[in-house]
């Protein structure tokens, strides 16, 4: 725990140091759970959200893109059922008088008792070696049976009070199961209690004839309220996706978590329609491309998980979580969930207007049904940094800082260092610069050795120095080092864009998406 707390420490410094993530308003002792993206910041979560981008718009013929409005009619987020249902049940501990999601305290519970299981299963595997079979033990050996299905239970139970809103007995699990609060350490529980993540503003120039409007705590309305204008429009058929990035607001209980948990943040959500009856299937194809542009990135298919819900939200019936290894363990990184017709048919209830699909074929109108997947970009920046930042021992008995981003993800792809500042070093390094920056994101570096710069660079996340010596006055060639590998190549100044530009574009990383996923429609 101590180890983990202090790598989370160091990935929110870093984030810091490097121009990646401060806290908003920080002049002002900043403002909880808001955050800002600085020059290299901004750079990563654009490219992230290209990444995004181009495998769903791109790369498919039915899938359109949108951007909405983040203000929008109040009464959408009646039919959308977020006025009645968009809660958090809230629990505060007496003595530190801090304040916690009910739910999340259960499931950190719960997910202590799958740690215990898995390290028992961990230790068999080692003992018995080829013939070990996970299926069986699973389910034979008493102590992980005792573990998974006291695991079983504990969220079983939690789902059924939830969904019943029995609050009273949310809190007499927590009682029971003795969870104490981790900064004071006491049981001294309030009771549970709802609380509306949404955010209210107002719209109009007066008092008398303002409206009262919600921030959109999610941007996936903004998809449904424009289904038929984009179906008529694009003469789009069935199946059929409409994609849209943007920001969303939630006013959370418990923000503590860096940028994992934040009240302003942004999403990247898809919704795909469907024929009724078809939800499963298209379900299951968005779970395993979904998981196939993460792996795409190469950041170990180890920090991956799906994790069923079993507690569905008002609008689903199947849901489930692609959870990524954080420093402070696995967690929801992004939702696949099968909305039904809930949507479309409650908007329609609400505006009045009809939101079908004609099929010519069968000469019928019907509301489709709806597949989404819905992903953080926040937290998916969180996922990349926070794994690509690591310590390294080298062999000359040192060690150094080293960001491993995937280099196609990477704010700044190439810096250019004159070995010495004279010589007309720089200006031959300027020349090159000149060039490479028309197609990528180059800095120029002079100040201190060669060797302090190179680790400054390691540090940022730059894929690839250029160092510019005197041999490069004469023949023209350069040494282009690779972070990851310390490697120094000598190039000639021609190559350099075609070589950079098969490590940073985006091209490789969308064909190994698709190889990885393997469905067919
Ligand atoms: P959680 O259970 O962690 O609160 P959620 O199930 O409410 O998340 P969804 O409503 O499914 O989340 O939102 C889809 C995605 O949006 C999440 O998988 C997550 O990546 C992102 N997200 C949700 N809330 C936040 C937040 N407060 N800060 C940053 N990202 C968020």
């Amino acid at each position: 725990m101590k180890n983990q707390d202090n790598q989370f420490k160091k990935v929110i410094s870093h984030a810091k140091e490097y121009g990646y993530i401060v806290q908003s308003s920080e002049i002002y002792d900043g403002l909880g759970a808001v955050y800002d993206y600085l020059q290299n910041g901004v750079e990563l979560k654009n490219n992230i959200r290209t990444y995004w981008w181009k495998s769903m718009v791109q790369m498919h013929d039915n899938i359109v893109g949108l951007d909405s409005a983040i203000f929008m009619h109040p009464t959408i987020w009646k039919a959308s059922g977020h006025v009645d249902a968009f809660n958090d049940p809230l629990i505060d501990n007496k003595d530190s008088k801090k304040r916690y999601r009910a739910d999340v305290l259960i499931e950190d519970y719960a997910e202590k008792l799958l740690i215990k299981a898995n390290k028992e299963i961990t230790k068999a595997a080692k003992r018995f070696g080829d013939t070990f079979d996970e299926e069986q033990y699973k389910t034979t050996n008493p102590r992980v049976v005792k573990y998974l299905s006291e695991r079983d239970r504990i969220l079983q139970r939690m789902s059924k009070s939830l969904e019943s809103s029995d609050l009273a007995d949310v809190k007499e699990l927590i009682e029971e199961l003795g969870i104490s609060c981790p900064v004071s350490g006491s049981k001294n529980w309030t009771d549970v209690k709802q609380f509306n993540l949404m955010f209210g503003t107002k719209i109009g120039a007066s008092a008398e004839n303002s409206m009262d409007l919600f921030l959109r705590p999610e941007t996936a309305q903004g998809i449904f309220v424009n289904y038929l204008n984009v179906q008529k429009s694009g003469r789009m058929k069935l199946p059929f996706g409409i994609a849209q990035t943007g920001k969303a607001f939630r006013n959370e209980i418990v923000a503590r978590q860096f940028i994992f948990r934040m009240r302003e943040f942004e999403q990247m959500e898809m919704q795909f329609f469907v024929k009724p009856g078809e939800q499963q299937k298209w379900y299951k194809i968005w779970k395993e491309r979904r998981l196939a542009w993460h792996l795409s990135l190469g950041l170990g298919k180890e920090n991956y998980r799906f994790h069923k819900h079993d507690k569905l939200a008002h609008y689903a019936d199947a849901a489930t979580d692609i959870e990524f290894k954080f420093p402070f363990g696995f967690k929801e990184l992004e939702g696949i969930h099968s909305r039904t017709d809930f949507d479309l048919k409650s908007h329609q209830e609400h505006s009045g207007k009809k939101l079908q699909y004609f099929d010519h074929e069968k000469n019928e109108s019907f509301v489709p049904f709806v597949v989404e997947t819905s992903i953080g970009l926040d937290r998916m920046f969180l996922a990349i940094f926070s794994t690509a930042l690591q310590e390294e021992e080298l062999e000359n008995g040192s060690s150094r800082i080293v960001l491993r981003l995937p280099a196609i993800l990477a704010p700044v792809k190439v810096a250019i260092l004159p070995l010495i500042k004279r010589d007309g070093l720089p200006e031959k390094s300027h020349e090159i610069l000149n060039t490479l920056r028309l197609d990528f994101n180059v800095v120029y570096d002079e100040k201190d050795a060669v060797g302090r710069r190179y680790r400054r660079q390691d540090a940022a996340g730059t894929p690839f120095c250029i160092t510019v010596d005197h041999q490069t006055l004469e023949d023209d060639t350069v040494t282009l080092r690779d972070r990851d590998t310390m490697q120094q190549k000598r190039i000639a100044i021609k190559d350099l864009k075609s070589i950079i530009e098969q490590e940073v574009s985006m091209s490789n990383s969308l064909l190994k998406m698709i190889q990885l996923s393997k469905t067919k429609e």
